[in-house]
């Protein structure tokens, strides 16, 4: 089959590989239909996330149709149209059971070097690397799917194939930065970031209850997506000092609710985003802090900062004092889609969460490194490249 592969730092290249085949009993076959790229992809692409090597097949953000299933799944079947959670959830460790599905216990089979560096294993992900379990990606003609019981859900029929995609990543992660940012009714909320993610954390925010919701950003096409498409407030953070902007907003308090959805390669005006950068390319750390040193200096005092954004390793430049002394809540967390997954469909079919407008370039696989290329330097007014494997096999 063809598959969109790792080669290297900033190389990825199209190739033909060998078609996966069921391993486990409780494993589905799926021939992908739609599958995304993530600001997740980035950190690997860019190599900031250790563990890829050469032939790896990126992608977990997904929707196939079932064509094989082992013997030990019961639920699903042949024919089945499904979207898949990016972590991998056993369903019966102690973590899945308790909702914790991206910290499950099971399904990252190479555990030990991670456990070095987080103290614990978090779950598996489809093309995230060895570290978190090797497995293939999604960017592909066809994946395995492993639990596929817990992992893969039915898509609603109203759904087409490239909105019910996001329910994969996008929008469960963006719900849950909300979730976890314990927003109630009247808050005002800032949003770091206006990719897919933080889009649809600003979305999940106004659905539970968020009086106003800011979303940030520097790319202009960006912020006017989210203005237009979920009629939120934006600040570009190169025209507007951003504490000023939103000390104004909040008549002095700080947003109540701060949710980071930028991740270890946060850009920003002024001489730390330098610091930052020599420091993660020498490997004197792995992140850049940007928008997370940002959310937190801004957050009110009492209030509850939500980091969806994806980090690796350890940093400088951290505010921990200011954590500490305003009393403020840290949260964060790979997204536990399986906890949302069918809920979010719901909503997804009623069009109260309608993420289509994000997919601003559906592709052919065989234009995957032109889709990365596209979605990594913000060309075209990209926000999402979704790539089609089967219809490209289709034009074969
Ligand atoms: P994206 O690259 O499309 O968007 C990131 C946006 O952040 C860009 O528009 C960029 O301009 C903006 N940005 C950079 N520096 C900023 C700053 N200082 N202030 C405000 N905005 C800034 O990525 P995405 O797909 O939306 O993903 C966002 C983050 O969420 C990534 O780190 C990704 O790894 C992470 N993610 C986490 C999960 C999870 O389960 N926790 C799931 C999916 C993605
Ligand atoms: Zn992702």
């Amino acid at each position: 089959m063809k598959a969109l592969c790792w080669k290297g730092v900033n190389e990825l290249s199209v190739e033909q590989v060998p078609d996966p085949r069921i391993r486990n009993v409780q494993d589905a076959i799926l021939r992908v239909l739609a599958s995304s790229v993530c600001g997740s992809d980035l950190h690997l692409i860019d190599g900031f996330v250790p563990g890829m090597r050469e032939g790896d097949i990126l992608g977990h953000e997904f929707l196939g149709e079932v064509v094989e299933v082992g013997p030990g799944v019961r639920t699903r079947g042949v024919g089945d149209r499904v979207v898949v959670a990016s972590p991998i959830g056993c369903g019966g460790c102690w973590f899945c059971q308790h909702g914790l599905w991206s910290a499950c216990d099971n399904s990252n089979p190479n555990p030990v070097a991670v456990e070095k560096l987080w103290g614990h294993s978090s779950a598996g992900i489809y093309g995230y690397s060895h570290l978190l379990g090797g497995f293939a990606g999604s960017h592909a003609e066809y994946v395995r799917v492993p639990f596929a019981d817990h992992n893969a859900f039915q898509v609603p029929e109203a759904l087409s194939n490239d909105t019910a995609v996001f329910a994969s990543d996008a929008v469960p992660t963006g719900w849950y930065g909300a979730d976890i940012a314990g927003i109630v009714g009247g808050d005002i909320v800032a949003v770091w970031g206006a990719g897919a993610v933080g889009q649809m954390a600003a979305r999940s925010a106004q659905l539970m209850g968020a009086e106003q919701v800011v979303v940030i950003d520097r790319f202009e096409y960006r912020l006017a997506t989210a203005r237009e498409h979920l009629g939120v407030d934006v600040l570009n953070y190169v025209e507007v000092d951003i504490m000023e902007a939103l000390r104004e907003i909040t008549a002095g308090r700080g947003p109540d609710r701060c949710i980071e959805a930028v991740g270890m390669e946060a850009h920003e005006p002024g001489p730390l985003y330098a610091y930052d950068r020599v420091k993660q390319a020498l490997r004197l750390q792995t992140d850049r802090l940007g928008a997370i040193r940002q959310a937190i200096l801004a957050c009110r005092k009492g209030g509850t900062v939500s980091m969806v954004g994806v980090f690796a390793g350890l940093v400088d430049k951290f505010p921990l004092g200011a954590l500490m002394n305003k009393g403020l809540t840290l949260r964060s967390g790979q997204q536990p889609g399986q906890h949302y997954i069918p809920h979010l469909l719901q909503r997804m079919a009623t069009g109260e969460i309608n993420p289509a407008y994000l997919n601003t370039h559906p592709l052919p696989l065989d234009d995957g490194v032109r889709g990365y290329d596209l979605f990594k330097h913000k060309r075209e007014h990209c926000i999402r490249s979704v790539f089609h494997p089967s219809a490209a096999r289709a034009a074969a």
